[in-house]
């Protein structure tokens, strides 16, 4: 038959119960129906076929004998028919309707299927906007809400339904007037087409409170026309939180509640510079407790903090609001000063604060007294900028303290050029240490029965290219405070030891082999816990003899932490080295307590040594050193010797000397004349 011939598969019934059968299972393009059937005629058949899921809009043609068709026609029609043929019929034209009703088939089923797609994408994305912690409102051009996620009910505490329908002005807005309204950014940047980030905006809720929130607005175009916008955006409240609280923890000292050091500068340096702009005055005052150290080592560190916080309180007190306090770190607090009428008005302030806190301070059931000095510096007199006058309120301030405690001082220029000399003159001095400006003089020490050379002290001597010669006396305590006495102790140990090798070692006579060098070592270097590790090391990298080197330490640098400075003297007297004590009798040690450390030498002070023959209690102390030191095996060095001393020296048994009497300390080239020929 021609149906063969068509583009598709088709099934063939044999009864109207077969048909029934058949389009229960499938979906047809469309049936060819005979009216005429055994048992069950074509129109009840029809009838039964189209209230089958599949088949409501089947298109049903009829095939009729010839001669019949009148009386069928409105019947077929009537259950659903869209066509009647007559029997015969031309074969091409059923097949022609039959292609047409195909095509039309098959694209209702590829608008069906894209329907579908469309309807699960959409499932889809009502499902993701949903599930979003983004709250997201669709608006219409009237920024009318037609659509919110449930992320945006949660965040506006608020029903779908009640927001639905509302202005969104409510949510942003709601209490401006309407020109505001039409005025503000968020319309104006939908009427322009545009999209916005805002990271730090409010959100109404109920239009009762206000929360955080961090969003974006985005118009929706189309056709070069916007047909609405959409809002998504974030509840930022615990960022804020978060946010508040490390400000607070950068900006406020957590102990007193007081600016800290950051919060100073920023606040100094807007006020200098707005100072500079409108002509106003400031004054920076520096405050730093006396004592309060020792508050903290005898009534412990909870007191300490109880002491800063009521400071603290004591100078919010005195202080009016305008004014900046804060704590800078330990017991040191900076105040700011402004509008001052006159530069008393500052003096006044200090005054008070001083008068404050000379009164006790109750810290547990204990009085504490303590006192505070303080530095003053005043813009623009003393600096236009935080930093030169934080400096000079600093300047100051350690003036005050040096000349007595619990009182002020303003800073003044000397000030000034004592602090930049000291500056400079540290620089210095870091140089000369690396570049070798700074030699050893070597003085020679006698042993006084034999009369004879027994070795050198090696004392440092700066040779400044400006100042020549400057003693130790002036740049040790400036490399001790710079913290540069480590290296001037290494270097001279590195130099004199050099200088030891050269001298004693080789093949010489006893009496150059048994020859030392003592070396200074500051009370600060023998504090670092590994100091006599640091010394062997440097001697055997350098190969140096430790055998040749004599160390001189001072009574108080034993005295700091006496059971470590005896393990490391242990250490260094096991390798070789020898110990002598300097300066000894101007320190605060006992004999009895000397005894406790490993030392070979005591060097008597210059000051007894002085008044030999004119002070007879000098001598008699002189005597008993003596004699003390030898019970103990020490031997006994006078320093100082400039005259006839000696025999003084040599009656009461003192071993050697050391003094102007026999030389000056001299370079190395001078001091070898004091060798023993080999
Ligand atoms: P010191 O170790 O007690 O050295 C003895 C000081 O007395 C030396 O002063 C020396 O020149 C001086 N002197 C020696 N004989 C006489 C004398 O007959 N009469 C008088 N009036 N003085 C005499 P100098 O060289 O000025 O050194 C002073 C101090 O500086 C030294 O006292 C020592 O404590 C320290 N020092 C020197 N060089 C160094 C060093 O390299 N390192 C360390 N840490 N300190 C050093
Ligand atoms: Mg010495
Ligand atoms: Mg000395």
């Amino acid at each position: 038959m021609a149906l063969e011939t068509l583009p598709s598969a088709f099934d063939r019934a044999l009864s109207g119960e077969d048909a029934i059968e058949l389009a229960k299972e499938n979906e047809y393009a469309a049936i060819l129906m005979d009216i005429n059937m055994p048992r069950m005629n074509g129109f009840e058949c029809v009838e039964k076929i189209r209230n089958l899921p599949f088949h409501r809009l089947t298109p049903i043609i009829f095939i009729t004998a010839a001669g019949n068709q009148e009386g069928y026609i409105r019947q077929g029609y009537e259950v659903g028919a869209i066509d009647y043929l007559s029997k015969p019929f031309d074969e091409d034209i059923l097949l022609s309707k039959l292609n047409i009703l195909l095509a039309l088939f098959n694209e209702r089923k590829s608008t069906e299927e894209a329907l579908a797609q469309v309807r699960f994408l959409q499932r889809q994305h009502e499902q993701l906007l949903n599930f979003t912690a983004e709250g997201i409102i669709g608006l219409d051009v009237e920024n009318v809400i037609t659509f919110v996620n449930t992320a945006a009910c949660t965040l506006l505490t608020a029903k779908r339904n009640d927001i639905v329908g509302q202005s969104i002005k409510d949510f942003i807005d709601p209490l401006s007037n309407n020109n505001d309204w039409m005025a503000s950014e968020f319309v104006q940047t939908f009427k322009e087409n545009q999209c916005n980030q805002d990271d730090n905006s409010l959100f109404w809720r109920n239009k009762q409170a206000q929360f955080p929130v961090q969003y974006t607005q985005s118009s929706i175009i189309e056709d070069d026309e916007r047909k609405g916008g959409v809002i998504i955006f974030q509840d930022i409240s615990e960022r804020k939180e978060i946010e508040s609280q490390l400000v607070n923890l950068a900006k406020f000292d957590q102990l007193t509640g007081l600016s800290n050091r950051t919060l100073y500068w920023e606040f100094l340096e807007k006020l200098t510079a707005n100072c500079q702009r409108i002509g106003d005055n400031l004054c920076v005052m520096f405050l730093d407790l006396d004592h309060f150290k020792d508050i903290n080592d005898t009534l412990g560190h909870d007191a300490g903090d109880l002491l800063l916080v009521q400071a603290s309180e004591r100078l919010k007190d005195v202080l009016r609001n305008a004014d900046l306090i804060a704590r800078l770190g330990g017991d040191e607090f900076a105040v700011v000063l402004q509008q001052m009428t006159s530069i008393n008005d500052a003096a006044n302030v200090a005054q008070k604060i001083i008068d404050v806190f000379s009164q006790p301070f109750y810290l547990f059931g204990k009085d504490a007294y303590i006192g505070t000095s303080i530095g003053i510096a005043s813009f623009p007199e003393h600096g236009t900028d935080a930093i030169t006058l934080t400096k000079a309120a600093d300047t100051a301030m350690y003036h005050a303290k040096k000349s007595g405690r619990n009182n002020f001082k303003f800073f003044d220029n000397d000030m000034h050029m004592r602090i930049q000399s000291h500056i400079e003159v540290t620089n210095e001095l870091r140089l000369a240490i690396k570049g070798c400006d700074i030699l050893p003089y070597y003085q020679p020490i006698i042993h006084i029965a034999e009369n004879r050379i027994s070795g050198f002290e090696a004392l440092a001597r700066w040779n400044h290219k400006d100042k020549g010669m400057i003693s130790p006396g002036v740049f040790i305590p400036i490399a001790e405070e710079a913290g540069l006495i480590e290296d001037l102790g290494q270097f001279m140990l590195l130099k004199a030891g050099q200088q030891a090798n050269q001298w004693f070692t080789g093949n010489y006579s006893d009496a150059r082999n048994n020859l030392t060098i003592a070396i200074n070592v500051a009370a600060k270097q023998i504090k670092q816990k590994n100091f006599s590790e640091q010394i062997l090391t440097l001697l055997t990298e350098n190969k140096i003899a430790v055998n040749h080197i004599k160390l001189e330490l001072t009574e108080s640098a034993l005295m700091d932490d006496p059971m470590d400075v005896i393990r490391q003297l242990n250490d260094l007297r096991k390798a070789g080295i020898t110990i002598a004590i300097d300066d000894f009798g101007t320190g605060y040690s006992s004999l009895s307590y000397l005894k406790k450390f490993p030392i070979d030498y005591l060097k008597i002070d210059q000051s007894f040594i002085r008044d030999i023959g004119e002070d007879t209690n000098d001598e008699a102390i002189i005597r008993a050193i003596i004699q003390m030191a030898h019970s103990l095996g020490q031997k006994v060095i006078a320093e100082g010797v400039e005259t006839q001393q000696l025999d003084f020296l040599a009656s009461s048994g003192c071993d050697y000397a050391q003094g102007f009497l026999f030389s000056k300390p001299v370079p190395w080239g001078e001091a070898e004349k004091f060798l023993p020929v080999r």
